[in-house]
């Protein structure tokens, strides 16, 4: 028998003994990649998956194997990708020969069913953000127009579009959609997106490699330039230097930029006033929260493009409990489309009320910042406020550093974020401590067994 389809054998005798959201959360993107010696190595995704395979489903797993090749006595756990990835196409084919409904995919991601388009190397735009698939409403016409207009007018009427609101409203896509347009136009115009993180880590590479002339000439020769998330950059002060002379190097020579950040130029405390003050020159163009109309018409756009039919009662439902933002609408409304996928009866509004609703309350029981910082804090018997604030007592320093690490590992939190969660600490500090310990945990056997506990920790959090 093939390794993959003595891993198939192993999932269908796991599968029925655990619920389907457990199931997918442990089992989904895992796979055997090797056998030999009387051992089976199988991959799991991440260090946290891997850790609870080892201690809660081992004998299971083994068990299941052993009954299939007897010769198997042992199981190594690696984290790596299978060569045929297969648990979905398993899962799906699996629940619909049981005929029972799936109970709610409460942990399944989203990503499952949004197919992402490859982004264009030499640009770095994702071909999915089009103006096409925009829809505009009373909360974000503002922007939209300005966007349309720098289209239209590249580098002479709004100079620099700053464009500013919460997360999830579509920034990245409005900003990424202008920069498409200009090229479908002018394809002969050189155009850039960077997010502002992307941006800080090829700075400090180029600083490593002595490679800087090279990154200016990158950014300061585009026509249009155009930066994500800026709040990041106004931390430190180095990082705002070098974007302000590429700003500059810009403007001087109309070249359009095209900014989006989760704040206005004058809440961003850190800002340098040289730089408001430009941004304050050109257009700032503010996103906000789409009302109940608009959200039903944007779920109503985005079924019709899935090819899959859900009812109005079912989309009003999604539109009346998922208010903060576009993303999470997608997110609703993806996890629907996969429901009704997968059960044989179309959904109703009710069944959609509880999907969503389910949904919602799931990530609290499963891991969060607050969980980390919480579990984090009780291990080691030290406040939480200690623990995010700036103290420099040494037995602070450490735990504050695993937390750290615990974010990024579980949450794949990016490192600007995680220092927002730290005071504001900056990112290089976070990317640091993140480095300290997984090289720490190369060394130190007794590292890994805390992490473990606290792991099991942050679970019953
Ligand atoms: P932000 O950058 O503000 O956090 P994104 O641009 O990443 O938000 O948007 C989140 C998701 O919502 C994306 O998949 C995006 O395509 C979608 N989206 C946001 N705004 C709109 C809109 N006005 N029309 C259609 N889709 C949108
Ligand atoms: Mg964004």
């Amino acid at each position: 028998m093939e390794k993959h389809e003595l891993w198939q054998a192993v999932l269908a005798k796991i599968e029925p003994a655990l619920s389907r959201p457990n199931f997918l959360t442990w089992f989904q993107g895992t796979g055997i990649t090797e056998i030999a010696g009387g051992t089976a190595t199988v991959c799991v995704p991440n260090g946290f998956v891997r850790e609870w395979l080892a201690q809660k489903h081992h004998k299971t797993i083994l068990h299941a194997l052993r009954e299939i090749s007897a010769d198997i006595r042992e199981i190594a756990y690696i984290i790596g990708k299978p060569d045929r990835a297969a648990p979905s196409d398993f899962l799906k084919t699996r629940i619909l020969r049981r005929k029972r409904p799936p109970t709610p995919a409460a942990f399944m991601p989203d990503e499952m069913s949004i197919i992402e388009l490859s982004v264009n190397p030499e640009t770095c735009l994702n071909p999915r953000y089009t103006f096409a698939n925009f829809i505009v409403g009373s909360f974000n016409e503002l922007s939209h127009a300005a966007a349309q207009s720098v289209v239209k007018n590249l580098g002479t009427t709004y100079n620099p579009l700053f464009v500013y609101g919460g997360v999830g409203l579509g920034k990245t896509h409005l900003i990424q959609a202008i920069g498409n347009e200009v090229l479908t136009r002018h394809p002969s115009l050189k155009v850039r997106y960077v997010p502002s993180e992307k941006y800080m880590g090829e700075i400090v590479d180029a600083l490593r490699n002595q490679q800087m002339g090279a990154l200016k000439e990158k950014y300061r020769s585009v026509d249009l330039f155009i930066m994500d998330d800026l709040q990041f950059i106004a931390r430190t002060e180095k990082m705002q230097e070098e974007f302000f002379h590429t700003f500059n190097a810009l403007y001087e020579r109309n070249r359009q930029i095209v900014i989006s950040s989760d704040r206005p130029p004058q809440a961003i405390a850190t800002l340098e006033s040289r730089l408001r003050s430009r941004f304050e020159g050109g257009m700032i163009a503010d996103v906000g929260l789409p009302d109940f109309e608009t959200r039903l018409t944007i779920l109503k756009t985005k079924a019709a493009t899935k090819e899959m039919a859900l009812s109005d009662d079912v989309l009003r439902c999604i539109a009346e409990h998922v208010t903060n933002n576009i993303r999470e609408l997608e997110g609703a409304l993806n996890r629907l489309i996969m429901a009704s996928k997968l059960s044989a009866a179309p959904i109703d509004a009710e069944a959609a009320r509880k999907i969503i609703t389910n949904h919602a309350a799931a990530p609290k029981k499963f891991l969060s910042h607050k969980k980390i910082l919480k579990a984090v804090s009780d291990f080691y018997d030290i406040g939480e406020k200690d623990l995010i604030h700036h103290s420099r007592k040494k037995d602070v320093v450490r735990p504050r550093q695993i937390a750290m690490y615990l974010m990024r590992e579980n949450l794949k939190t990016s490192y600007p974020a995680i220092g927002d969660k730290f005071g504001g600490r900056d990112h290089t500090t976070v990317i640091h401590s993140c480095e300290k310990v997984a090289q720490d945990l190369l060394i130190n056997p007794e590292l890994e067994e805390e992490l473990k506990a606290l792991r099991e920790k942050i679970l019953l959090t």
